[in-house]
């Protein structure tokens, strides 16, 4: 409550009485003027949005993003406002001027973030949506906070004021999600609009809906003048219609005028193509002989150019702004399980092969990579994601996304990739082969030093102490002049097992060579009389388990150990020092008789 009042925004907890309020209707043409202006404001928004990707510089885009987000914001504004108007109430209605242009404020902000700056730095799509949700809901109560009435006060029932700006951000999310996707009339736009202005809608009237309009009793209310309020409505509904029109006449003419630019660039002979077609309709044949002639131009080109895409080994394909596929070569059909190009042309690709991660969760087209190179205008290089086959699984793949840029406009991206399963096989075998030992699978010395250094480290943090055990098996050569070598393999692997067995999963048992190995403990107690009886109990273990018989195909075998073992506590010695010390207390070991286990130090 304290919070709520602070924010000064009237709420009305307890129960009112119906009489203590007026009653709400709406003129229905009104409330229909009003979404039909926010769905057209969006339709136009979308479309100039639409064109900040096709701009080569900054100047370009930035005025790109200031029409699209005006037209939205003021679109989405005259909703909330005509709204408002068709609202009809027993007493008299002012509204504060200055709140009431305020109010335009957050909506057009929010648009340009929206449909601006993501189209330029990608925004999570969810988090556009409470942008929006929440720009749209701001403007919304900052006009109720222009509304005065003459014998009259509002209050707010503060769960519908909630479930207000809910409905606003799912209806949003639901707009940006559809928006360039679901195709309506055979265009990408409608649909995303027509969501965009229920979504407007819906958090009006669900707002109108949390409203109380309490009667103040004893002020005699004055006539609402109708005349003044038609007026007030007309020019709110023009001024929304000529911004909404005048941004989708300057989008459309904007991607005209790069179709003919582009077409006049592609041969000299369409420029008279173009000019015949603007010029008259009479020289018809004369312009379906030029588009023949050219599109058997077009047809050499392209069938040499597909030849070319056909003959290479990676998979390659291309996009449009819209991240919809344009085309495919053959590796592409290959390599993610596909028969024909019409399975994926004109999808949008995302969706297609690239929706989830290598671990199965979901990886939205808002972050993806592939996009960004027509996004962000750069060449993007990639070799950690996977690519979804049509079977469903997933291909590790390395891939380069460009962007096409034609005549100064960005078109779309070529994408080029590489399955690479078997590179991803060979290189964990070069690291198994580089850090593992290959007779037991234990860590070698190298990624012994490895753990050893971050072990000590993290000792110098926590204070916890740590130890390694040098254990050398004992007589191993008689084992190997007597039975043989592969026996002496045999016996190397079950001592490996054995110690493995009897440490922690955050242990590490290591194997430097020929008969010699390495634990290494961590996390033992800070104090030094605790952690050398952690010490010794592990010692002992490791005795007697290696101690016991071992079954070397069809010989029963004993064998012992000699093992040395030294604490390390932090940063004091370092690695290779920590390694000399255990393996001169196993000597020591040795020196003893074998079959024993000696501290270093001597303790
Ligand atoms: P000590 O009791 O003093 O340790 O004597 P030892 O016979 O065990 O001798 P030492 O530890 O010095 O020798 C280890 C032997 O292990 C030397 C080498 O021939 C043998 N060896 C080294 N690598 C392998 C291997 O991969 N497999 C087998 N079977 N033997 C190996
Ligand atoms: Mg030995």
């Amino acid at each position: 409550m304290t919070l709520l009042s602070s924010l000064k925004i009237p709420f009305q907890i307890g129960l009112l009485d119906r009489d203590s309020l007026y009653i709400e209707t709406y003129n229905l043409w009104w409330v229909t003027v009003s979404v039909l202006i926010a769905i057209f404001a969006s339709y136009a928004a979308f479309n100039a949005s639409s064109r900040i990707l096709h701009c080569y510089s900054m100047i370009e885009k930035l005025i790109w993003i200031v029409i699209s987000s005006l037209t939205l914001g003021i679109g989405i504004w005259a909703m909330h406002f005509i709204a408002m108007l068709a609202l009809n109430l027993q007493c008299h209605v002012d509204y504060d001027h200055f709140l009431t242009v305020i109010s335009i404020f957050p909506v057009v902000l929010v648009s340009g973030v929206v449909l601006g700056i993501s189209s330029i730095k990608p925004i999570p799509i969810w988090l556009n949506s409470i942008f929006l949700g929440g720009g749209i809901g701001l403007t919304h109560y900052i006009g109720m906070g222009a509304m005065k009435l003459d014998s009259g006060d509002i209050s707010y029932n503060p769960t519908f004021f909630a479930l207000s700006f809910i409905i606003a951000v799912l209806l949003a999310f639901t707009a940006l999600k559809s928006k360039g996707k679901v195709v309506l009339f055979g265009n990408k736009n409608i649909f995303g609009a027509i969501i965009m202005g229920v979504a407007a809608a819906g958090m009006h009237y669900t707002a109108m809906f949390a409203t109380y309009f309490i009667k103040v009793y004893g002020v005699i209310s004055l006539q609402n003048h109708d005349l003044e309020r038609d007026n007030l409505f007309s020019f709110v509904s023009l001024v929304a219609f000529f911004v909404a029109l005048t941004s989708l006449t300057l989008a459309i003419f904007s991607r005209n005028k790069e179709i003919i630019r582009d077409l006049l660039k592609f041969d000299s002979q369409n420029k008279e193509i173009v000019k015949s077609l603007f010029e008259s309709d009479s020289q018809n044949k004369e312009i379906v002989r030029h588009l023949f002639e050219s599109h058997f131009k077009n047809a050499e080109l392209l069938s040499s150019m597909s030849g070319l895409l056909n003959s290479i080994a990676e998979g390659a394909y291309g996009i449009d702004t819209q991240g919809n596929c344009s085309f495919v070569n053959s590796s592409f059909l290959k390599i993610l399980g596909y028969e024909t190009s019409e399975e994926i042309i004109g999808q949008h690709i995302h969706e297609l092969i690239h929706h989830s991660c290598a671990d199965g969760s979901p990886y939205s087209s808002d972050e993806c990579q592939v996009y960004n190179a027509y996004r962000q205008w750069k060449n993007i290089h990639v070799t950690d994601e996977v690519f979804w086959r049509k079977d469903g699984v997933g291909v590790p793949v390395e891939y380069w996304s460009q962007p096409i840029i034609a005549d100064g406009f960005i078109k779309g991206a070529i994408v080029t990739f590489s399955d690479i399963t078997e590179r991803q096989k060979y290189e964990n075998e070069i690291k198994k082969l580089a850090f593992y030992d290959v007779l037991t699978g234990l860590p070698n010395r190298r990624l012994l030093l490895e753990r050893l250094n971050h072990a000590l480290l993290s000792s110098q943090r926590n204070r916890k102490k740590g130890a390694l055990f040098f254990i050398d098996m004992d007589k191993f050569k008689l084992l190997n002049d007597t039975l043989g070598h592969d026996m002496g393999d045999l016996l190397l692997q079950q001592v490996a097992q054995r110690l493995t067995s009897c440490v922690r999963e955050s242990d590490t048992v290591s194997r430097l060579g020929g008969d010699e190995f390495v634990v290494m403990l961590e996390n033992l107690s800070e104090h030094m009389n605790e952690a050398l009886k952690e010490v010794e109990n592990f010692g002992l273990q490791f005795l007697e388990i290696l101690n016991q018989n071992y079954q070397l195909s069809v010989h029963d075998y004993h064998s012992t150990p000699s093992i040395g073992a030294t604490l390390f506590d932090g940063l004091e010695k370092d690695a290779s020092e920590l390694i000399k010390q255990a393996d001169s207390a196993m000597y020591q070991a040795k020196s003893e008789g074998r079959n024993t286990l000696c501290f270093f130090g001597g303790e």
